[in-house]
């Protein structure tokens, strides 16, 4: 009992360097997405990795996140900081070699708090050697207070079992404030709309999206232990279907089985997976709609 680790873990960074990737993969099979918060913290929570003794919380920065907004104001500043404030890791994630104004803002502030951090190389997939970083990192390194470098590939799952580790062995003892396996109906089905989304953003890039919403219909499992998922996509007009769906079907298709493999994974679960298109137009007025809306783990613009 007196072996359990429990910390929370804040994964910052600009938009577009790969955060949600990257949880997504931490979280991988472990995930337990919950959409309540626990009354001992006053995180948002996106997800929590239990491995043996160790429980890892990720938390929301919100101020963090900047989007296209330039002008940096102080209230957004605080709100980072403050979020920053009581976690017991920061992971400062970036893209290899692109470095940018934002860049900057999400350093600077992260070097102001007291938290140990690790500095986070993603997408070293895209390098053809490793070596060529040495420059970049070793820059971003004397600026910040950084514990350890991780070269990592977030899409690839490439260095990822070293920086949970890593964490993990970081985490300060204490009782896990999360169930270690209970995941509720709630947040599978969250889950699984979440995926299906994931999938249309990946294989139709990110214009569609905004203008769908995933609805778990059915959720159930059946006599034999099979998942039967009926996930209902709304979007907002015929030419929007058309695209979705693909000639003859393929892309509705290929958007099913990708998100059927990653809930198999997720639920450890064969999962029977039926996707279906309607138009709705206004469905955002719709609140049944706006409540299963998708909403990015890391909350970026
Ligand atoms: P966020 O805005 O920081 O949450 O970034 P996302 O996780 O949404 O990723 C932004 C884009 O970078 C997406 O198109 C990802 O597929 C891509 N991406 C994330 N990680 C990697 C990686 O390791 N390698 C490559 N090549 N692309 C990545
Ligand atoms: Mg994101």
């Amino acid at each position: 009992m007196n072996d359990k680790r429990c910390g929370y873990v804040a994964i910052v960074g600009r938009p577009n360097v790969g955060k949600s990737t990257l949880l997504n993969h931490l979280l991988g099979q472990k995930l337990s997405i919950t959409s309540r918060k626990p009354q001992t913290t006053r995180h948002q929570v996106l997800g929590v990795r239990t491995e043996g003794d160790t429980q890892l919380i990720f938390v929301d920065t919100p101020g963090l996140h900047l989007g296209q907004s330039k002008a940096i104001n102080k209230v957004m500043n605080k709100a980072a900081a403050s979020a920053l404030a009581d976690v017991d890791f920061i992971l400062f994630v970036c893209d290899r070699g692109k470095w940018t104004e934002e860049d900057d803002f999400v350093l600077d502030l992260v070097s102001r708090e007291s938290a140990p951090a690790a500095l986070v190389i993603n997408k070293v997939d895209l390098v053809d050697k490793l070596d060529s970083l040495i420059p970049f990192t070793d820059e971003i390194a004397q600026r910040g207070r950084f514990e350890a470098v991780f070269p990592v590939s977030a899409l690839r799952d490439r260095g990822l079992d070293e920086l949970a580790r890593f964490i993990e062995a970081r985490a300060p003892a204490g009782p896990h404030l999360f169930p270690d396996d209970q995941v509720t109906d709630r947040s599978q089905r969250f889950l699984a709309a979440e995926l299906v989304r994931e999938k249309i953003i990946r294989q139709l890039g990110d214009e569609l999206p905004y203008a769908t919403a995933v609805e778990i219909e059915d959720f159930a499992q059946d006599q034999r232990g099979v998942l039967h998922i009926h996930a209902l996509i709304l979007v907002e007009r015929a030419g929007q279907k058309k695209i979705l769906v693909g000639e003859s079907g393929e892309r509705l298709k290929s958007i099913g089985t990708a998100a059927r493999k990653d809930m198999e994974r997720a639920f450890d679960n064969k999962v029977m997976l039926k996707l279906w298109v309607k138009v709705k137009s206004g469905w955002s007025d719709d609140a049944r709609a706006l409540k299963t809306l998708g909403i990015d783990p890391l909350g970026d613009p």
